[in-house]
């Protein structure tokens, strides 16, 4: 099954998340009432309007003139974004981002870590709002494309699911600008065929077709039958592997905060291994009390993919940021950066013992192993118990 996640008016909501008199507001992201530029995002109250993106901000304020326009703020979006694909990152390496807030997930060979499709995009979903405090729309389908049709189907905060039996009653109804590339100028070629549902195109003789629209005719036929054997195309130039916690309470016992980090180091080298890389460069980030946020990083002799030397890394920034920064804790992250693929020879360094290596990795393969089958929660480090057993 692949999921398609697509955030919710994104701009617009994270304004009106962070600005809460906003919320209920008709919000308008870029453009101006008055001068040029043009909409980049509107919430929903405002697209009940008539608005939408790309249209000029003072046609905007013609259909809503009580329209708040607020000014985009990229960066920020960028990083919210960048906090929704962690989350992501959390249940498969296999991301395709299609845009900042949009993404197809294949999550094969994770059932067992984390629960079937339909558990994982619920659990994302909740990620996301619980997290972020944003919502997004779920698509989970067989293929590619009906699952992208699918999480546009309920927006915003949509759930459909369509199941392999219900791929041909699913699609039959829809309009044939739901299929993928289908534009305007495609739109009057196929309604001049008298082609207005996806049933009348899966219908349409296929031979007819073709010789009608050439290569495109086929695809599209083949879409309409349910046919797409397009997969999911990781985005292997991902930078970095990170995972977080923040706490509902500021934490100060040493023992408890070891413990998560051995955690995140558990969760951030598993999926290093599963995307098959190295890093080189860790970095641990310390949020404190007071929300002032700090980070720390170290750079490797050598990439390594083993959770025990990224523990090992992880856990002397932490002693020494906690010596520095003895004041209660608020959030704990570790990233992984500097990344290359595993296929790349090893070199190994003078200072680690060949056979002690060897056990690393062999401990690390069954952690693996079990986690696929077992479930993430059933093996892990001693050393992270106390904070797993906590949650
Ligand atoms: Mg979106």
């Amino acid at each position: 099954m692949i999921l398609h996640i697509d955030m919710d008016a994104f701009y617009a909501s994270i304004e009106q998340r962070d600005h809460p008199e906003l919320k209920g507001q008709p919000v308008v992201v870029g453009g101006s009432k008055t001068g040029r530029g043009v909409v980049a995002a509107a919430s929903y109250e405002a697209r009940q309007y008539g608005i939408h993106s790309a249209m000029p901000g003072r046609r905007a304020a013609q259909l809503c003139p009580h329209a708040v326009f607020v000014r985009g703020r990229l960066d920020h979006y960028a990083d919210v974004g960048r906090q929704v694909r962690e989350i992501f990152g959390r249940f498969t390496p296999i991301i395709q981002p299609l845009s900042l807030d949009e993404a197809f997930l294949d999550v094969a060979g994770t059932e067992r870590l984390h629960g079937d499709a339909e558990t994982i995009g619920r659990s994302i979903k909740d990620a996301i709002e619980t997290e972020l405090h944003l919502t997004a729309s779920v698509g989970i389908a067989p293929r590619k494309f009906v699952a992208k049709i699918a999480s546009d189907l309920d927006k915003p905060n949509g759930f459909v699911v369509v199941k392999e039996s219900e791929l041909t009653s699913f699609l039959d109804p829809l309009p044939v600008e739901k299929l993928w590339g289908v534009g305007s100028v495609a739109l009057r070629r196929l309604h001049r065929l008298g082609l207005k549902t996806i049933r009348d195109v899966r219908h349409y003789d296929r031979e007819l077709l073709v010789s009608k629209l050439g290569d495109w005719g086929h695809h599209l036929w083949k879409l309409a039958n349910g046919i797409d054997s397009r997969g999911v195309v990781p985005d292997r130039s991902a930078k970095q592997i990170s995972h977080e916690r923040t706490f509902s309470d500021d934490q100060s016992d040493a023992e408890l905060l070891h413990g998560v980090v051995c955690f995140l180091c558990e969760q951030t080298a598993m999926r290093l291994r599963r995307s098959q890389r190295m890093t080189s460069t860790i970095t641990l980030k310390y949020r404190r009390e007071d929300f002032k946020t700090f980070t720390k990083s170290r750079t490797l002799p050598a990439p390594t993919d083993q959770t025990g030397k990224v523990i090992q890394v992880a856990v002397e920034l932490l002693e020494e940021m906690r010596r520095n920064e003895p004041r209660a804790v608020r959030l704990l992250g570790v990233s992984l950066g500097s990344l290359v693929g595993s296929d790349r020879p090893v070199q190994l360094s003078l200072f680690d013992d060949p056979q002690q290596q060897q056990a690393e990795r062999k401990v690390d393969q069954v952690v693996d192993q079990l986690s696929q089958k077992l479930g993430a929660k059933t093996v892990y480090r001693a050393a992270s118990h106390r904070w797993r057993h906590r949650q």
